[in-house]
């Protein structure tokens, strides 16, 4: 098998054994109020009222990416996973599949992977690191976060405590540790992440450059959903949002002026698109 199949939700074949899958690990449910930030319901409801459900809350995917290269397998994300009780799944709305049986089903067992890339360690990106009982859920990957992302997530600040599962993240430090990232990294030839900061400390994007294709790029939670091109709409979950205003417009600027392809990080149904330059802000058009 060389990429993934027919029943992943999208894919692209970038050439030079460069293809991405988009995998989606199921969906949660998330205050819109919180998703919108500082800015007023008048100018988001166009956004968002027709998804608002009976607790105003949006439906947020988990979207992950099975990145194939000449040099190895990349995951970015997983995802909530599988060890949430009943009274956490329901409070966050939250429906399967976890990551590992829709990789299987994009046609990847999980020991394939190489490595897999986070972009900040939030209960809904790094929950599916492992399996029902405990072990890792993909054996043979490395796992990429940065270092500050980690010490953070791990610290003591009473802000950062809903957000981050700390008795699982503990039981993957180690395993974390050996693949800390400072800064930029490229983790296999062509994917590469970049630290931005902004929505969390150690929060990073992740880059794919294949040859003769352009950039790919994953940007996290700083690209959630459509509305997130406007660089001053940042979440109440952005625990930087000065940082995250400023690294938005420096990103989605490179992104609008050389034409990369952008996958939103919780958009159900339209995630893949460009952004394009729209007076002193962005737009995103999806694909
Ligand atoms: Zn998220």
């Amino acid at each position: 098998m060389t990429g993934p199949n027919e029943a992943v939700d999208w894919r692209s074949d970038l050439g030079g054994g460069f293809t991405v899958g988009l995998i989606q690990a199921g969906t949660f449910r998330s205050d819109a109020g919180a998703l919108f930030g500082p800015v007023p319901r008048i100018l988001w409801d166009r956004w968002a009222s027709a998804e608002l459900d009976a607790e105003n809350r949006l439906l947020q995917a988990l979207n992950c990416l099975l990145i194939e290269t000449p040099a190895g397998r990349v995951l970015v994300e997983t995802g909530i996973g599988v060890r949430l009780d009943d009274k956490t799944r329901a409070m966050r709305g939250y429906e399967g599949p976890w990551i590992v049986p829709a990789l299987r089903k994009a046609g990847f067992e999980p020991g394939s992977v190489d490595v897999v890339a986070l972009s900040h360690l939030h209960f809904d990106h790094a929950g599916g690191l492992l399996g029902v009982d405990g072990g890792r859920a993909f054996p043979r990957a490395s796992i990429v976060a940065q270092r500050a992302e980690w010490e953070i997530a791990l610290g003591d600040n009473p802000r950062l405590v809903a957000s981050y599962v700390q008795p699982e993240l503990r039981l993957v430090q180690d395993w974390g540790a050996e693949g800390w990232a400072d800064g930029e990294r490229e983790l296999v030839p062509g994917v590469s992440v970049v630290r931005t900061g902004g929505h969390s400390a150690g929060h990073q994007a992740i880059v794919v450059r294949a040859p003769g294709a352009p950039p790919l790029a994953f940007f996290g939670d700083l690209a959630m959903r459509p509305w997130s091109a406007n660089p001053r709409w940042v979440t109440a979950f952005d625990d930087f949002p000065l940082d995250s205003v400023i690294v938005k417009d420096t990103l989605f600027g490179a992104a609008a002026d050389e034409g990369w392809t952008i996958v939103l990080s919780h958009e159900k149904d339209r995630p893949i698109g460009r952004l394009v330059r729209d007076r002193d802000r962005y737009r995103y058009d999806p694909e």
